[in-house]
């Protein structure tokens, strides 16, 4: 077993993540698309290797696009986990999810941790991402020395409360920013040069990381750069509505959040940055 890191999935979080482990211990990381494992190795030294050779690490890190896909690679690597591993999922995933994949592993003596991040692919590259971990706290302890690519780490509940807090945190940004493209949209529609608008919002209290950061630099610029994809924040969504339907609760704003990200990742394209949606909102206004 000894003391290697594994990290499996290098999309645009888990490259730049997974580089900042392997500048810091070592590291095997796989990916479904080889060149990409092989690049990573080239540019951070890590190894590339089969994914069952990952097995034996005593800490697994996982961060793919939902937890179906974190099922898939539990599942190929069943018989193989090492017991007394610890398996850090970084996947915005599902919390009843979390809750069946730790019992899963549990069964095979492998810890589990739900630790989402946030902080986007700038933070990912910088190592400054947020990470939201559920799960028994005494496990973040033992791990916490080899989250290499966190600026601020927050125990926040039992198994799926980091997915829980990750879903909810994300409904907000798609509220947010959707708000913001309803309203610059109305002021266009009006005449208003809508650089100044910004202006006036981000100086004002109907600011948000969506006015401050996004349409700026993505929407107002035209750019809509594809990190983070429109049909994963739609499905954020979807989750933070699961977790309120789980208690019964009531959320008719995230309600309708989550019919018009459904609706944009249809229009749009779930490959498109995440704010594109608003293409969607300009589409809807004739702007
Ligand atoms: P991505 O699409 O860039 O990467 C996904 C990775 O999963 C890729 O390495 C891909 O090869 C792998 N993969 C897909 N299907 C697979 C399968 N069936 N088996 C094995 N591997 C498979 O996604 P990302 O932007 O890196 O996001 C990963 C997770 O992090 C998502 O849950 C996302 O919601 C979350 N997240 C993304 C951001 C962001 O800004 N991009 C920020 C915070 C959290």
């Amino acid at each position: 077993q000894g003391m290697s890191t594994a990290f499996i999935g290098l999309g645009a979080m888990g490259y730049p993540m997974a580089g900042h482990l392997a500048r810091a211990f070592d590291t095997l990381v796989w990916n479904r698309t080889p060149a990409r494992a092989q690049a990573h190795a080239a540019e951070f030294g890590s190894a590339a290797h089969e994914l069952s050779s990952l097995a034996h690490a005593d800490v697994i890190f996982s961060c793919l696009p939902t937890s179906g896909e974190v099922w898939e690679v539990l599942r190929a690597l069943d018989g193989q986990l090492e017991p007394g591993s610890v398996w850090v999922d970084c996947t915005s995933g599902h919390p009843q999810a979390a809750r069946e994949q730790a019992a899963w592993l549990a069964e095979r003596g492998v810890h589990f941790l739900d630790a989402p991040v946030s902080g986007g692919t700038n933070g990912a590259e910088a190592g400054t991402l947020t990470v939201m971990v559920g799960g028994d706290a005494a496990v973040l302890e033992r791990v916490r020395p080899r989250l290499a690519f966190a600026g601020k780490v927050v125990h926040v509940g039992p198994t799926g409360a980091g997915f829980a807090v990750k879903a909810v945190n994300n409904a907000l940004l798609a509220v947010n920013l959707w708000a913001a493209g309803e309203g610059l949209a109305a002021l266009k529609a009006g005449g208003v040069d809508l650089g100044a608008a910004l202006d006036v919002i981000n100086a004002s209290s109907g600011r948000s990381n969506a006015s401050e950061n996004l349409i700026g630099q993505r929407v107002l610029s035209r750019e809509f750069p594809a990190t983070f994809a429109l049909g994963l924040l739609a499905k954020d969504v979807g989750i933070a509505l699961d977790v309120v339907a789980a208690h019964k609760g009531a959320a008719p704003l995230l309600g309708s959040a989550g019919g018009l990200y459904r609706a944009a990742e249809r229009v749009i394209g779930g490959s498109e940055d995440h704010t594109a949606a608003l293409k969607l909102v300009e589409q809807m206004n004739d702007v």
